[in-house]
């Protein structure tokens, strides 16, 4: 899997890959991140890539011009990238984006800024887009790095095999069960028995009990899905 940031400020996200799982799949070639700053696309003499607001208002909006040059060369040099624009107004992206995302062979994320993209750029480009929740933020690298994170762990062999996607929150519209370590008693504080006692059919059954316990106490909405 290939993933480009298409972003003006690709120094937020490079040092994300620089450290822990994600440095060590890229290493291993499970995947490779490059970055297009629309920047170096601008025929502004002043190299700017945003104008004020059509019709007036506060602040300033994201220049066609550099975007779709950024965009064109994206999309003539590779034939199957699919374009995905960060933006607060989007649908609210989830575990099941994550998992069809990492799927595909090659994806753009686009990170916006100022008061978000013309118009006119989401129109022409975008494959889909996606919010990272109801909050608005400075610009889409965070939003961007968030969707790539959540994708990455979905691609064969970037999460290690003591790490189970099987059993993660979201799976199966459940929350994960709560989860304890060593000692067994820290500062007088139990850890549940059972999940002592060696017996792993008695152990699976407390973790779905309480998953499903964690999930109706703050996620009910999940199990009125399923
Ligand atoms: N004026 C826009 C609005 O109210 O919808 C917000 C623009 S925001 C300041 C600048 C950029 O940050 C957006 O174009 C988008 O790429 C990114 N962004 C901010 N919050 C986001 C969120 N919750 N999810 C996804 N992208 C977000």
């Amino acid at each position: 899997m290939k993933i480009t940031f298409v972003s003006l400020f690709g120094e937020l996200i490079q040092p994300y890959f620089e450290e822990s799982i994600l440095k060590r799949g890229m290493q291993r070639g499970l995947f490779e991140i490059e970055f297009l700053n629309p920047r170096d696309y601008t025929i502004n003499k002043h190299r700017k890539t945003d104008d004020t607001v059509t019709g007036g208002g506060a602040g300033m909006v994201f220049s066609p011009q550099p975007l779709f040059d950024a965009l064109d060369a994206l999309k003539s040099a590779s034939n199957e990238v699919k374009i995905i624009f960060l933006a607060p107004s989007a649908k609210r992206f989830n575990a099941k984006d994550a998992k069809r995302l990492a799927a595909f062979e090659h994806i753009a994320l686009v990170c916006g800024r100022y008061e978000g993209f013309d118009e006119r750029a989401v129109e022409c480009f975008a494959d889909e887009l996606f919010s990272i929740g109801d909050f608005v933020l400075t610009g889409g690298e965070l939003p961007a790095l968030a969707v790539a994170d959540a994708a990455l762990r979905f691609v064969p062999g970037v999460l290690g095999s003591g790490e189970s996607l099987a059993e993660e929150s979201f799976e199966e519209d459940l929350l994960e069960s709560p989860v304890w370590t060593k000692p067994a008693i820290f500062r007088g504080l139990k850890t549940p028995s059972t999940l002592l006692n060696g017996n792993h059919k008695e152990v699976a059954k407390l973790r779905k009990t309480l998953a499903a316990f964690k999930t109706a106490f703050f996620r009910p909405d999940l199990l009125s899905k399923s």
